[in-house]
């Protein structure tokens, strides 16, 4: 078994799987930059190590910096939680290299869906359902006008590297396409060093559901059910729940055995997520995330399962804990992602927290690695919390979410706090009535 993880990675998910780490007897290695010092992960973890300055090209992206962090602190495991190098392929190689364990899926499978033209032929041919789209990659206007004038218009133009929201076009008709099109792939170049980009038909009122799964080296992959994400700000998750509120227990059986049986026939080992968009009745793959998601805990607190601890498990190659007859749903869970920014404009607000009070009580969770005194900085993420409650109903849920919104005390710096506070009282969110564009709708009334 592993006895010492090295975290590559900082804030709230690098608490997240020291927490798991500790609770199953394994030492942690933290690595920081010069910017997070003080950090909490840094003063919990058994051994810290700087690997670098503020900006995370030299720090947490710092590859030769993080495996001579584990070699000098004797980690025999590295999880590179989500963002930074979580589903860098090349870096899932280097650990294995160097005799460590990657607490991920393997580089191969990394590579395979980190490229979303690959990932979607991919899945197609396992079985499961893709938004109708080009084939594979888009160089040429003849080509893209052709795939266009068959799927109808709007669509919309992919980067196969893309992600984070980013690297995404809309085009609502053919005049627009040309240019469209260039842009897309001149960006992609830039933000992702790869100009592939390919088409897809643009859904109008989709859902943005995901089904979480986790795989073990034995032919073994399981779902955990699924997460709604449609609440989000430029393609960007606020606030997810589990269970969606328009998912019934036959649907999630159904396509949750799809993409489980999918996984363990690519023989998937980790916990990974299949991302659909979910329009009239019908399931749409967009995308696989081949590592822990921000939203996981939603999952946790309606299954009891820790996902971290699975992803430990099977990376050290056990067995699944769990066979799906064992896996139970039970009640419902919301998580709001509390940002160090605007709540409506979404202006960033790094600084110093001086006043700080964690909401409590039954069923509410607050992952967050913040404490009085804390100074944010400015260079990563402005995601400083997440504040996940559940109850044995929706609405009981959303009772429940409101009063520990209320209770949350973050004094010194903005947060989004008000941003969840007003969807508690919104009538569309209390009856679940959204879709992947509400959000956006939301806050254009809010700002106007
Ligand atoms: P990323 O990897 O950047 O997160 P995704 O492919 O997962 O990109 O898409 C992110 C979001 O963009 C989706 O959740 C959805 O809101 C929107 N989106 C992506 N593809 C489509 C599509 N075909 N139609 C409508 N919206 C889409």
């Amino acid at each position: 078994m592993i006895k010492k993880v090295l975290i590559a990675n900082r804030g709230e998910i690098a608490l997240r799987i020291h927490r798991a780490c500790h609770e199953m007897g394994i030492e942690t290695v933290a690595v920081h930059s010069t910017a997070d010092a003080d950090a909490m992960h840094v003063r919990l973890a058994n051994d810290s190590v700087c690997i670098g300055p503020p900006a995370s090209v030299d720090s947490y992206l710092n590859i030769p910096a993080i495996i001579s962090a584990a070699e000098i602190t004797g980690a025999d495991a590295i999880h590179p939680g989500y963002g930074f190098l979580s589903e860098n392929a090349h870096f899932a190689e280097i650990v294995a290299d160097h005799g460590l364990t990657f607490i991920g899926p393997t580089a191969d499978h990394i590579r395979t869906m980190g490229d979303k033209i690959t990932a979607k032929e991919t899945v197609k041919k396992l079985g499961i359902p893709v938004v109708p789209g080009s084939a594979g990659g888009i160089t040429d206007d003849v080509t893209a006008k052709k795939v266009c004038a068959e799927i109808g218009y709007p669509v919309i133009i992919k980067a196969s590297a893309g992600g984070g929201g980013r690297g995404m076009q809309i085009v609502q008709n053919a005049d627009e396409l040309s240019v469209k099109l260039q842009t897309c792939r001149t960006e992609a170049k830039a933000s992702f060093g790869d100009d592939a980009v390919y088409i897809e038909k643009f859904l109008l009122k989709p859902r943005h559901i995901e089904f979480q799964i986790i795989g073990d080296n034995h032919g073994n992959c399981i779902h955990l059910g699924e997460r709604d994400c449609s609440l989000q700000r430029r393609h960007q998750k606020i606030l997810e729940e589990a269970p969606s509120p328009v998912i019934n227990d036959e649907t999630r059986a159904r396509v949750g055995g799809i993409v489980a049986k999918a996984m363990a026939d690519l023989g998937y080992s980790g916990a990974g997520t299949i991302e659909f968009l979910y329009e009239d009745g019908e399931f749409y793959f967009i995308e696989m995330n081949t590592r822990l998601q921000v939203e996981h805990p939603v999952t946790e607190m309606i299954t009891g399962i820790d996902i971290v601890r699975e992803q430990i498990r099977v990376a050290a190659g056990e067995k699944l804990s769990y066979t799906q007859d064992m896996v139970r749903f039970f009640g419902h869970a919301i998580e709001c992602r509390v940002n160090a920014e605007h709540p409506f404009t979404f202006v960033p607000s790094p600084g110093n927290v001086t006043q700080y009070h964690v909401p409590g009580g039954l069923n509410v969770r607050c992952d967050s690695a913040v404490y009085a005194g804390y100074k944010i900085p400015p260079y990563y993420d402005s995601m400083v919390a997440k504040l996940i409650v559940s109850g044995y109903t929706r609405e009981g849920c959303l009772l429940r979410l409101r009063r520990s919104l209320a209770e949350y005390v973050i004094d010194g710096i903005t947060t989004t706090i008000p941003l969840h506070q007003a969807l508690m009282d919104n009538e569309d969110f209390q009856a679940g009535d959204y879709d992947i564009h509400w959000l956006e709708k939301f806050l254009k009334d809010k700002t106007e």
